[in-house]
């Protein structure tokens, strides 16, 4: 039985100066309620000099300053317990969630009980793009406790009337007992995860993966899913149709998802969030045009606890296509990186997501795990890039590194020096995955940072 493509076909079709009307409104009342309600950002705009009446048209969005998770932190530890760009009172918060960052201290996000409808119904439209159906089984294999992406999801996936099973992280038997006994169909993980399970699977119920019945992969919080030759590794053990999401702690769960074509992630939610793509660099707006590459900036439009203007996200994205043959109107794009994961080898920038690419594609003489080793703090990195990837079978090692060294330099114009280790030696993850290495003493400096 096929059911409706959309979930919310009027805002999924949506043409983009429908879009564009919706939000100029919108952001309007947002930057009302901010300018009435927030005193970080009330001193946020003294400073800037600008005055709510700078905005008449959305473009004027550009004209008001960014807000990034340093500001967030410092608010939140200034004035506790959610910080001065808490905008709502203690008194309507019904949840807290936390972000942790990849390294810095967790930090809090509380929920209105609007917020936390906004945030079940974005997060369902995205399940939905990405072909969950009333009639799944989905096994929840990512963290539940605190992390945006747990509790929200519960809410997204009850809501389309899919059977949601909560297993969190750390528990792979209870994973697998779930999946052979509920007859689960699919999975919601971290790409990482569905690459450890797998392997799991394999050892402890001798059996493939795909023999499972997994048909379809959620996954996100880390680039990975959307990664081709990674994609096409999880796709071919566990038989199934591997889809990614992309969001934000401290804006939404997930925000972007992919759809059946996957062909990278539509954005999901223009009546809450404005999206820009920036230069990390200059600070500049860039057009939302195929190709073009920048960081993610966002602006919630119905936030009450947490409303950030021009939020700095660190993640890195390419913007794939504008059109998309399954209708929706949302632009695709496809996450590279977190900028603070970014390494420089004599001026040319490489995310460690790309030396996973490119070790993949040799897939199944390698198993598509890798580390890149640093010997100094990053971002600039001397030639050659340190990369250790796992080989499988006996032999022709030599041939297999030179022939990985030559296309890295090939595809991401550096020089790597690889080091190849048996399948199995490097560390695997539950959450998120670890692709650096450091092999230098951490300072306190780069502790806090
Ligand atoms: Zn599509």
């Amino acid at each position: 039985m096929e059911t409706a493509e959309y979930l919310d076909r009027k805002i999924e079709t949506a043409s983009p100066k429908e879009v564009q009307k919706l939000q100029e409104a919108k952001l309007a009342r947002q930057l009302d309620y901010l300018f009435a309600c927030s005193a970080f950002y009330q001193d946020k705009f003294r400073t800037a000099r600008i005055k709510r009446k700078d905005y008449r048209r959305l473009r004027d969005l550009s004209r008001f300053p960014f807000t990034t998770k340093e500001e967030l932190r410092e608010s939140q530890a200034s004035c506790p317990p959610l910080g001065r760009h808490a905008a709502a009172d203690w008194v309507d918060v019904i949840r807290v969630h936390s972000s942790t960052g990849t390294t810095g201290k967790a930090s809090f996000v509380g929920l209105t009980r609007r917020d936390a409808k906004m945030w079940a119904k974005l997060t369902a439209r995205s399940f939905y793009t990405q072909g969950l159906r009333k009639t799944d089984v989905v096994v929840h294999a990512a963290g539940l406790t605190m992390f945006a992406g747990g509790l929200p999801v519960k809410d997204a996936i009850e809501s389309i009337g899919a059977v949601f099973v909560p297993i969190g992280t750390g528990a792979s038997e209870r994973a697998l007992a779930a999946t052979q006994l509920l007859r689960a169909n699919a999975m919601h993980c971290t790409p990482s995860y569905a690459s450890y399970f797998a392997d799991f699977v394999r050892r402890e119920a001798k059996t493939e993966p795909r023999e499972l019945g997994l048909q379809k992969l959620f996954c996100g919080a880390e680039p990975g899913a959307g990664i081709p030759a990674v994609r096409a590794k999880l796709q071919e053990e566990w038989g199934a149709r591997v889809t990614e999401g992309l969001g934000n702690a401290d804006m939404a769960p997930i925000i972007f998802s992919e759809c059946r074509q996957q062909s990278g992630m539509h954005f999901n939610g223009p009546e809450y969030v404005v999206v820009e793509i920036i230069d990390p660099e200059t600070g500049e707006t860039l057009p939302v045009e195929k190709g073009v590459t920048g960081e993610l900036v966002y602006t919630s439009l119905e936030r009450e606890c947490v409303p950030l203007l021009r939020f700095r996200t660190r993640d890195r994205v390419t913007v794939l296509d504008t059109l998309c043959a399954c209708g929706r109107t949302g632009f695709k794009l496809r996450c590279i990186g977190r900028t603070d994961d970014m390494l420089i080898v004599l001026g040319v920038n490489v995310f460690p997501s790309a030396v996973k690419d490119v070790v993949s594609s040799f897939y199944p003489r390698t198993t598509g795990e890798i580390q890149i080793v640093l010997n100094q703090p990053g971002p600039k990195v001397a030639p050659p890039l340190k990369v250790v990837a796992e080989y499988t079978g006996a032999s022709g090692t030599a041939q297999l590194k030179s022939e990985i060294e030559h296309k890295i330099k090939a595809v991401l114009s550096v020089s790597a020096a690889v080091d190849l280790v048996a399948g199995g030696t490097l560390p695997r993850f539950e959450m998120k995955g670890q692709l650096i290495r450091k092999a230098y003493e951490i300072t306190d400096t780069e502790r806090r940072n």
